[in-house]
Formats: structure tokens, sequence, C-alpha cells
């Protein structure tokens, strides 16, 4: 790890002004993903701004009946915040899903948005990657890519988005605000993380010089038929292979609204909005289900090592909905296999 300077910020706008002063610094909060990639020699900060003492720690109702939660809210207090557990449930599973007790207590949920992926590549500097090095190539394409994308790829990378959490703030529609030199702004969370194309280097649309305030849940929050479901190679302490955030509103025996997200399948959360409203109307049977994951998956394109994830998302997507129909949500805490 490369020497680097460390100084706290006093208030929001001082962290927006340090950021700016300096090209080459870098936020920190929890610490768990960037010291990793410190040490990894990835990230080379050669100044951290330590934000973890911002006053962006509380989780309160907002005037049009949402939740505003502050960007340093640690992920295990979010989980368990009674405004949460009850209102927006699939959000406490899909954090309980991830890492472990003691990351989750390190975390942040600003710093959960904008961990970066876990290709072994990326990590790797002795290997190419266009994320960590624009125009050096990409190793996973034609590498050992069983973790990686089936959506939304392109010729420069096909990395997955790891984050849990993420996957059920893009099916509640949250919104990411952020604070930078030229004031606020509201980014909605589908528009947050950004597909490779051909800048991989890039994973969001956050400016350089922008810290996240927070994030706002809408009132909605599918409280009733929800399912966050993570399949991975073990039971806790694992990234998705293919995760599924699906929610449900029922009228009578009636689809009313559907949300349907995905992880460990793209470069961001993949919602496909055209889906959710083909089943509006529609009953909660598994047919219905199976042909809106068929739709979903039309432009799947597996690679040498992950062509399985197609089938799999295909079937994790119709049981997810059929645990949201059914009220049972999976639970993350009791890990038995049924
Ligand atoms: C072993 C291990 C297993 C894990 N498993 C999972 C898993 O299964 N699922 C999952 O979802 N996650 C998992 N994680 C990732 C973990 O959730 C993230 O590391 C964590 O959420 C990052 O939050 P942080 O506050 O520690 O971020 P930091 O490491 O402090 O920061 C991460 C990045 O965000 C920037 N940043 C932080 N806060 C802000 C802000 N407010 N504004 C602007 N920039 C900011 C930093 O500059 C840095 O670039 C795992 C991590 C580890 C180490
Ligand atoms: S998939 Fe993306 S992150 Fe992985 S090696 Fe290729 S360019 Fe790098």
């Amino acid at each position: 790890m490369m020497n680097f300077t460390y100084a706290r910020a006093t208030d929001v706008a001082d962290a927006v002004r340090q950021i700016a002063a300096d090209s080459s610094a870098k936020f920190i909060a929890g610490g768990t993903n960037l010291i990793d990639l410190m040490k990894e020699d990835v990230e080379r900060p050669t100044r951290l701004i330590d934000i973890s003492r911002l006053p962006l720690r509380t989780v309160e109702e907002t005037q049009d009946g949402g939740v505003r939660i502050g960007a340093l809210v640690p992920n295990s207090d979010l989980a368990w915040h009674p405004l949460i557990e009850q209102r927006y449930p699939i959000v406490s599973s899909a954090i309980l899903a991830g890492a472990s007790q003691q990351l989750r207590n390190m975390a942040s949920t600003g710093g959960n948005l904008l961990q970066r992926t876990r290709c072994y590549y990326f990590y790797d500097t002795a290997t190419p990657c266009n994320k960590r090095e624009p125009g050096s190539g990409c190793s996973a394409i034609d590498g050992f890519n069983r973790m990686h994308a089936i959506l939304g790829t392109s010729d420069s990378c096909i990395a997955t988005h790891p984050s849990d959490m993420c996957v059920a703030l893009a099916a509640l529609d949250a919104k990411v605000l952020v604070s930078g030199p030229s004031g606020e702004r509201v980014i909605p969370f589908t528009d947050f993380h950004r597909l490779p194309g051909d800048e991989p280097q890039r994973d969001t649309n956050l400016e350089p010089n922008e810290i996240i305030t927070a994030i706002e849940l809408p009132a909605k929050g599918f409280s009733t038929n929800y399912t966050y479901l993570k399949i991975r190679d073990r039971l806790s302490y694992a990234f998705a292979l293919v995760s599924v955030a699906a929610a449900l509103e029922f009228d009578g025996n009636r689809i009313k609204d559907a949300r349907l997200a995905l992880g460990g399948v793209a470069h961001k959360p993949w919602r496909d909005t055209a889906v959710e409203a083909s089943l509006r109307g529609q009953t909660a049977t598994q047919e219905v289900f199976m042909r809106a994951a068929d739709v979903l998956l039309r432009n799947a394109r597996g690679f040498d090592h992950n062509a399985f994830k197609i089938n799999l998302a295909r079937r994790t997507i119709v049981r997810a909905f059929a645990q949201a129909a059914l009220g049972t949500p999976q639970s993350q805490t009791d890990k038995t296999i049924r």
C-alpha cells in the first residue's frame, strides 16, 4: 500500500471542498471496500477524507410518506431499523443476505452503493482489466467468468455489480441524494449505476467531486408480498451468483403492481419495467412468472463458464415471485435449506 495523508471532514460542505481540491483524494466511510482495494494496489488515493463522523446517520420519515436514510447509517442499523423492517422489509432482507455481521456493522449505506466489482481480474493487478486500467483489455471475457454478467455486457467489460441492498433499492424506485460543488441533486436509483459500454472504469453517474448524503425511499414499500432471494455458492458470506428482489401488490387475485430487480447478472441492478408492466392484471401463476422471466432474459448472453446463470436466473425469478405471492419471504437469518 502506498503512503497517503488522512483528514477528517467537518461537515458536508467541507467534505466537498476537500475532495474538489485534490483529484486523487477519496472519501472513506466504513472502509470495508476501499481499504481492501488499497491493500491490493487497485485504488491508490494519495489522500483519504474521512466522512464517517458527518451527521448523516439518521433514518427519518419524509413529508410524502417515504423515508430518508442518511448515507452513513451502518448497514446493520438500517436492516434492523423499525421503519425499514416494517415498511420496507425487502431492504432489510437484502442487506442481511450480504457480507457478515461484522462487515455490516462497519459498512455504510453510501459506501454500499459505491463498492466496486468483485471480478477477480479487477483485483489482480498482474492481469489486464479495462475497469482498473482503461484500454488494457478484459481478462474475463476469455478467462474464468463464472461470476460474470449475462445482461448488458459490452466488449470492454462483463463485470457484475456486487451489492445486495442495491437490488432492493432499484426495485423500490429509491432516489440518491448527492451534494457537490454546484449544489445538491437527486439521481433516480436506476440511473445511478451504469452499464459498462466503452467506459467500464465509470461504475456510476456520481461526479468525482460529489458526496452521497442520503437515499430516499418512496411511500410504497411492498411490505406484504415481497422476497429477496439470493443464490450463492454457500449459504452466507458469499456474493450472489443470481439474486432477485420481487414484489407484488394485489387487487383481489389479480396483480395490481409488480417489481422485479436482479443482482449478480449485470454491471448494475437489472430492472425491466416493461416486464413488470406485463404482469399487471394477470393472476399469480407459475406460467405467468415463467413467461415474465423468459422475456426478461430474452437478450441474455452466457460466456464459457457462466451460461448456467441464464437458467438459474429464470428459476430464481419464478421462485421469488412464487414466494412473494404467498407472502412467505426467504429468511436471511435462518439458513436452513428447504
Ligand atoms: C469479505 C466481504 C464480503 C462481502 N460480501 C458482500 C455481500 O455479500 N453483499 C454485499 O452487498 N456486499 C458485500 N460486501 C461489501 C460491503 O457491503 C461493502 O464493502 C460496504 O457496503 C462498503 O461500505 P463502506 O462504508 O465500508 O465503504 P468504503 O469502503 O468506506 O467506501 C467504498 C467507496 O465508496 C466511497 N464512498 C463511501 N461513502 C461515500 C459517500 N457518502 N459519498 C461518496 N463516496 C462515498 C469511497 O470513497 C469508496 O470509493 C462484502 C465485503 C467484504 C469485505
Ligand atoms: S470484466 Fe470488467 S472488471 Fe473484470 S477484467 Fe474485464 S474489464 Fe476488468
